[in-house]
């Protein structure tokens, strides 16, 4: 197959100059790893070939090469002519393109769309992230930190949430993860005397990015052994690699993993993996048809099952899977249904299912907030009690997750006012599952559907309640201004 022979390195200057993205600035990698010669010397690193096909003119050249077929020369000229590279560039493995053949949902997730350029509306920093990164390459906003450790995956999703990250377009830099561990011992030590009262210990840390797993063994031991000599209980890898690369979990990383637990036997490692689709994981014969056994029970690609077992296999790891409901992806209750029995029969928990993101773009990738909250809601119908999982919003104020749509009734708009059209038309409702605000955990936000929304914006002047404010007083402020009109109506 003729593809890119070169290896991903995605944080390296480029050759012969080094190349500064914005924000970029030394990491102090050396301060980490002084003293730990002998540490370093037994991780050996492996120089993977991800053959990565990246950017339109590299595609081009991949199709003429007789790759797999993803774009016809007519629709990679329509996405040249639309731009789609400056939002983000099509960028897949070689692996993923093959898989890709026989998965239209699989090509779906990485094929740039010519609409993704029609509407550019959306956060350019979502979630106002940058109001929670107290030194650069961290969010902090619970008792886990989130660690931005790499700027690339070995492949980009198309409705990727961090693409501002990735292009560099919001100046967000990498952590050094020097600067990270002082800041950690430097929070917990103030939690601990007293002096910070409003933000509990900080216990876990996610490494994200982009992909850890794109990282070579070292840089990753880095973080991961900063982490631990920091304190912290729990080290999350939020990565895609399992579906992308799978290879990339080899023997040289299972040492690593090993030998971090060996120094840390007390730190439990999470991967927060992301599968998207059942395809991703599934045994697919060549017309894309999921293969199964004697007893009709599917089958598992076996590279990625391997390095799923081998995970397993280790009593210090767990896996759990989240993902969002994405446009001619995901978007059906039986792709939904499916993907939460197959994880959870690999032994991979079902996290979260999330509302895509209000990046620049979405409105080609995201489905209605209401119609993705259904679909969820119909798979878990089919779903044993360990098989479940959530559907929420990651907003700037946490974990928002909708619990339920109620059906209006019409007759209800007698009561008149923007109560009574409430009423008719519906409601949802939002649950604080996870915020930053000890005194608003678990409160609700309740506000009149709009079945258009694809996004918490799209409620917010539709509110009746709402659990994020501070204080009674400006919780249920939004539903006596609705009553306003009704009650004045009662009374005349
Ligand atoms: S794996 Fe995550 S960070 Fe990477 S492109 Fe996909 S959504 Fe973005």
């Amino acid at each position: 197959m003729p593809l890119d022979s070169k290896p991903i390195r995605a944080d390296a200057p480029r050759k012969g100059k080094k190349t500064l993205i914005a924000g970029s600035r030394p990491k102090k990698k050396a301060v980490s790893r002084r003293h730990k010669d002998n540490l370093y010397g037994q991780i050996e690193e492996t120089k993977f070939r991800r053959y990565i096909v990246h950017d339109l003119p590299r595609y081009r050249q991949y199709v003429e090469e007789g790759g797999a077929e993803i774009y016809s020369p007519a629709e990679l000229d329509e996405l040249e002519k639309a731009g789609v590279s400056d939002r983000l560039p099509p960028r897949a493995t070689g692996y993923y393109l093959d898989l890709a053949k026989r998965s239209t949902a699989v090509r779906n997730l990485i094929k740039a769309r010519p609409e993704e350029m029609d509407d550019l509306s959306g956060e350019s920093d979502p979630s106002n992230q940058l109001k929670y990164s107290p030194t650069p390459g961290l969010l902090h906003k619970y008792e886990l930190v989130l660690l931005y450790v790499v700027r690339a995956c070995s492949s980009w999703c198309r409705y990727c949430y961090r693409s501002d990250f990735l292009t560099g377009k919001t100046g967000k830099d990498t952590a050094s993860i020097h600067e990270i561990a002082e800041y950690i011992k430097g929070h917990n030590a103030k939690v601990e005397s007293g002096e910070i009262t409003d933000k509990p210990k900080i216990r876990e840390g996610l490494l994200s990015g982009g992909d850890p797993m794109v990282l070579s063994n070292r840089n990753l031991f880095d973080y991961m052994n900063g982490l631990a000599e920091a304190g912290v209980e729990v080290i999350r890898i939020g990565t895609k690699e399992l579906a992308f690369f799978p290879q990339r979990f080899d023997d040289r990383f299972f040492a690593m993993l090993d030998l971090f637990h060996e120094l840390h036997p007390h730190v439990l490692v999470s991967f927060m993996v992301h599968f998207t689709h059942p395809d991703e994981f599934l045994k697919l014969d060549a017309d894309g048809q999921v293969v199964r056994d004697g007893h009709g029970r599917a089958l598992r690609n076996p590279v990625v099952e391997k390095s799923i077992k081998r995970l397993r296999s280790r009593p210090f790891v767990t896996l759990e899977n989240q993902t969002p409901i994405i446009d001619s992806v995901n978007d059906d209750a039986d792709t939904l249904l499916v993907l939460q029995q197959e994880m959870k029969r690999l032994g991979v928990n079902n996290h979260y299912f999330f509302q895509c993101r209000e990046i620049e773009g979405h409105r080609a990738f995201a489905i209605p907030v209401e119609r993705a909250w259904k679909l969820h809601a119909q798979s878990q119908a089919g779903l044993s009690g360990i098989e479940r999982s959530r559907f929420a919003l990651s907003t700037e104020a946490g974990k928002t997750e909708l619990v339920s749509v109620i059906e209006g009734d019409e007759r209800l708009r007698a009561i008149g006012g923007e109560l009574g059209d409430a009423l008719a038309d519906g409601l949802v409702v939002f649950r604080l599952h996870r915020t930053p605000h000890e005194d608003r955990q678990n409160d609700l936000i309740i506000a009149r559907r709009n079945p258009e929304a694809l996004w918490i914006t799209g409620y917010e002047d539709r509110i009746l309640y709402d659990g994020r404010k501070p204080d009674t007083e400006s919780k249920w402020g939004a539903l006596l201004a609705a009553l306003g009109p009704a009650l004045m109506q009662a009374a005349e």
